[in-house]
Formats: C-alpha cells, structure tokens, sequence
C-alpha cells in the first residue's frame, strides 16, 4: 500500500467525513497495546500479517492467528469492556459515530463468559456522542449441546441488539439457524450474516431467502452474478464490506482490482469497514485512503459510501437526519 500524503487530499479530507463502522469483531478489534501490556513477553510486537503484502494462506490459517491473539485476553465482560472502550475511543478519534459490533458466541461457550453481561459491557463502553449496537455471531457449527441453552435465551438479552451468523462460510448451514432467526426477528431484535466472502453468488441468496437478513457482511463475491446484484439494487439489500480484510484473504486480487467499485457501480448500497484489526493492521481511515488513493474512489463516491453507513444506521430518524446534516460541511 503506498505511505498516504499526510496532509491534503486524500487524508484530510478522510478525517474530515463522518464515519460509521458497521462490521466489526470485538475480539478482531482488540488494541495491541492492550495485548502487549498485557503480556509484553508473548506479545512483543505486532504480528506479521499487518505487513502490507502479508496474505493468509486459508480462512482456517486465519482464525489460527486471530485466536491466538485474541483469546488470551477476553475472559471475561469487564475484559470485553476495557477492549471496546479503546476501540470506540480510537474510533471517535476517527469521526466515527455509529458502530455496530459482534462478540463471538464461541466465546462465550469455551472459556464461559456471560453473554448478556458481556452485551452490557459493550455498550457501557461507547463514549458520549457515539451510537453503539451489540451483536452475537454464531458459527454456523455454533449451535451445540454447550451453546444451545444460551443461543435461544439470548432474545431475552436486554442489552444485544441481534445476532449475526459467523465463520467458514463453507462449513454447512444447520437446521438452527433459521428457527434461531425467526425467534430473534419476533422478539424485536435485528439479524445479520456474514456470506459472499468465501462462498458465491448461491450461498448468498440462500442466506438471503432462509434467514430473511437484509444486510450482508462481506458479500463481495455478489459480482459474479449479475442478476443477484440486480436483485440486491432492487431489494435494498446492504453489504458491509471491508476491502483489506478482503485482499489480505486472497478473496481480492487488491484494493485496485476490489469488487467494491463494480458493487457501488450498480448501485448496490455498501459501507466501508475493518473486519478484524488486530489481524489485518487496518484502520477505517486507512480502508477510505486506500480507496481513494488506490481504488479510484472519488470525493462524491467517498462521501456516498460514509453516508450509507448513516442510512442504514439503527437509530431514531432524528438522529440520521442530525447525522447526515454533518456531510454539508464536508469539502
Ligand atoms: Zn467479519
């Protein structure tokens, strides 16, 4: 990736939008600096997949990493919590306003954290000023003789706002996770899922069909089917996409030749996000600098993709409408 000019376009202009981040692990977000404090030994420096040209080999060589630097410190909610304070606060340092982020349910199931206190923990955790939305991912193996008594309680959790669908895309979808989405959509609560990252065109519409989500983390490889990106226009179907998350899994060649450009051309809504910091070394300004610098992205086509996290935001219409007056100071 080429260094960004540190004044002028694109970085001052980047740090002057109004952001959302919309797809976002909890655990993939933890700070180093948190890491290291905690054990400087282990954790000397920051891991080789933030070099720019690093790639993982698979998915599974992937979550080998992520674990290995995420588990050791999520063990509890107050843990969860003194995470998500740093990164809220390093997103608000980046104009973000509105965030949306999951914990894992695997989480809770093999070290037993509490899920709706770590609900909680998150929430209590957002800075004035920011509007924060908490998730639980579920596998789509998540659904055990462990996890299942606290995956159907969980629409009783005061403090989650919904349930997103995690992992391997590859692995196969189980009977659960129609029934669980149905129950979630009744007790009022909002459903997401990750697909058309590993797996195409298919997978999406059948997520689409099965667990009636209107928002799709990644989604990317919807370009291979006209027709789906046709009916993603027309059914408003939003995709939260994370175009470094993307190369640095080989789902993209690179962020010149990313799937966002043909996605925003056809008009399907997208937001711009970072997945999983702490594995890819990315920051939001970064993902926006990038686009412009490498993706050809223009001001206009930047300023429509921050707007659209705004859009699709879960908040009063009040508050959108706030939100979005912010752009008319955006030069
Ligand atoms: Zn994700």
């Amino acid at each position: 990736m080429a260094p960004a000019p540190a004044s002028g376009y694109p970085a001052e202009f980047v740090a002057s939008l109004p952001k959302t981040e919309t797809h976002l692990h909890i655990e993939g977000a933890l700070p180093w600096r948190l890491l290291h404090r905690l054990d400087p030994r282990q954790f000397p420096h920051p891991p080789k997949s933030w070099d720019p040209d690093f790639r993982f080999r698979s998915f599974a060589h992937f979550e080998e990493e992520l674990f290995a630097v995420a588990l050791p410190w999520f063990t509890s909610p107050e843990r969860y919590y003194e995470a998500a304070s740093e990164v809220f606060q390093d997103l608000a340092a980046q104009g973000v306003r509105y965030v949306e982020t999951s914990f894992a349910s695997g989480v809770l199931e093999f070290l037993d954290v509490p899920g709706p206190e770590t609900a909680e923990a998150i929430h209590r955790a957002a800075p004035p000023g920011m509007e924060v939305r908490v998730f639980m991912g579920i596998h789509h193996n998540g659904y055990t003789e462990k996890s299942r008594r606290f995956v159907e309680d969980c629409v009783n959790w005061d403090q989650l706002d919904g349930i997103d669908l995690h992992g391997d895309e590859t692995i196969p979808l189980e009977d659960w996770s129609p029934r669980v989405y149905e129950q979630v959509r009744a007790a009022g609560k909002f459903v997401k899922a990750h697909a058309g990252e590993l797996c195409g065109p298919d997978f999406v519409r059948r997520i689409i069909a099965e667990l009636g989500v209107t928002r799709i983390e990644h989604g990317v490889r919807s370009v291979e089917d006209p027709e789906l990106l046709r009916e993603l226009q027309e059914n408003g179907i939003v995709l939260d996409v994370c175009p470094t998350s993307n190369v640095k899994l080989g789902v993209a060649p690179s962020i010149a030749e990313h799937p966002l450009r043909r996605l925003h051309d056809a008009g399907v809504r997208c937001t711009v996000n970072t997945d999983d910091p702490i594995s890819f070394g990315n920051t939001l300004t970064g993902e926006y600098i990038a686009l412009a610098t490498e993706g050809g992205f223009s001001r206009a086509e930047l300023i429509q993709l921050a707007r659209n996290g705004f859009e699709i935001a879960m908040v009063p219409e009040k508050q959108r409408a706030a939100w979005l007056t912010l752009f008319e100071e955006v030069r």
